[in-house]
């Protein structure tokens, strides 16, 4: 067992504290909240991932389980595979194939619907690409480099140079979220940055060629109450950093991770976020598995110290995950029904990118 008697005071668990101070971007998330209960319609939501690997528990919870329920209350859904994404921090997209299959599946398990979402891959889309041009000319370099999640990317990526597409990554993203509209984001909060510079774009793109309308929606962030899971080293979970339990991950395998999680050598177990960070990602994580406040399940472990917590843990993530591993299982063995949701996800895409960039060439002059 890791373990680590202050780890609270290392920048790696800073980002898990600080997602319980009372953000702004938590108190707007509580707001939206509201409002999507109100007027679902009103809402489009575009949001997904970088096909590297197997989703996991940082963003189920993060984020795709927003994504199932914001779909079943009626709010317009996007999920982009981000493949061109993948080289902002690899020479080569390694079994690409394999990854957006694995990204499919593990959608489909969560829930989503391709009768009622869009699922679809970047690459397939080279309208919502060539928005990114007038959209680079809309930010700064300086407005770029002093983008916190850039350089936390550059960090792990360990590799000696930066690409220009790892650089340009926020200005790629601000493209996928735009091109159609998207106005709703469920993300974790290392995607705060990258969300505030796609706002920032829309804005000067509006002031700049709107003639006094608004073509694209200054989109919101929606948080959820795992804004940052930890992995088993205590760093952000992570596809990349080997510190992750996938969605997919057999009982035993979780059960094992699990056991090798880093916690801190205080017996007793109380959810601190601030000073006992992995610990309590831990018992939000059975929290959430559980529809119960990690406060409960921290009393009721007490002194029995690590060892039951994570027992505690593994025991709620394989009882929560079971049904979505068996649907898991039963989606792979449909590898037609995987690709026609992609082929008429990518159909409706292409044409949602074409109106829009109809709309900005409209707007840039460039309407030949
Ligand atoms: P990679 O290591 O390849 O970057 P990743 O695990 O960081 O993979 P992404 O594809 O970059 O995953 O992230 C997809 C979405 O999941 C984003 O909205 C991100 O904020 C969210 N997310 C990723 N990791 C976590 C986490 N540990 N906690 C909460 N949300 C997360
Ligand atoms: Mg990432």
């Amino acid at each position: 067992m890791n373990t680590t008697p202050r780890a609270a005071d290392t920048d790696a668990a800073a980002p898990f504290a600080d997602a319980f101070e009372p953000t702004a971007a938590q108190a707007r998330s509580a707001v939206l909240e509201e409002l999507i209960r109100k007027d679902p319609g009103r809402f489009r939501m575009l949001t997904g991932d970088r096909p590297t690997g197997r989703l996991h528990l940082g963003h189920y919870f993060g984020t795709l389980h927003n994504r199932v329920r914001l779909q079943d209350l009626g709010v317009e859904t996007y999920v982009i595979i981000a493949d061109y994404q993948v080289l902002t921090d690899r020479d080569v997209a390694d079994n690409l194939t394999g990854h957006v299959e694995d990204l499919v599946l593990d959608y489909l398990a969560a829930g989503v619907d391709p009768a009622r979402s869009t699922i679809f891959t970047h690459s397939a889309v080279p309208a919502l690409n060539q928005l990114m041009l007038p959209f680079l000319s809309l930010v700064s370099v300086a407005e770029l480099s002093r983008n916190p999640t850039v350089k936390d990317e550059i960090a792990h990526a360990r590799r000696s140079a930066v690409s220009g597409l790892m650089f340009t990554y926020p200005v790629h993203q601000a493209a996928d979220i735009l091109f159609c509209k998207g106005n709703l984001v469920p993300v974790g909060q290392d995607q705060l940055p990258h969300l505030e510079v796609t706002r920032t774009i829309a804005r000067r793109f509006n002031d700049r060629y709107g003639n006094g309308a608004t073509v694209f929606p200054e989109p919101d962030a929606l948080l959820s109450r795992a804004p940052s899971l930890l992995g088993t080293d205590g760093t952000k979970m992570s596809k990349s950093r080997r510190n992750a339990i996938t969605l997919a991950a057999g009982a035993d395998e979780t059960a094992r991770l699990l056991k090798g999680a880093r916690t801190d050598s205080e017996r007793h177990i109380t959810y601190d976020p601030r000073t006992r960070p992995e610990v309590s990602s831990l018992l939000l994580l059975a929290a959430l598995c559980q529809n119960r406040t990690p406060e409960e399940v921290a009393d009721e472990i007490g002194s029995a110290g690590a060892a039951a917590l994570k027992k505690t843990v593994t025991e709620a993530v394989n009882e929560y995950l079971a049904p979505i591993r068996a649907r898991r299982i039963e989606y792979a063995e449909d590898r037609a029904f995987l690709r026609r949701t992609l082929r008429e996800g990518n159909e409706r895409a292409r044409a949602v990118a074409d109106t829009t960039l109809a709309e900005v060439r409209a707007a840039m002059n460039s309407h030949y």
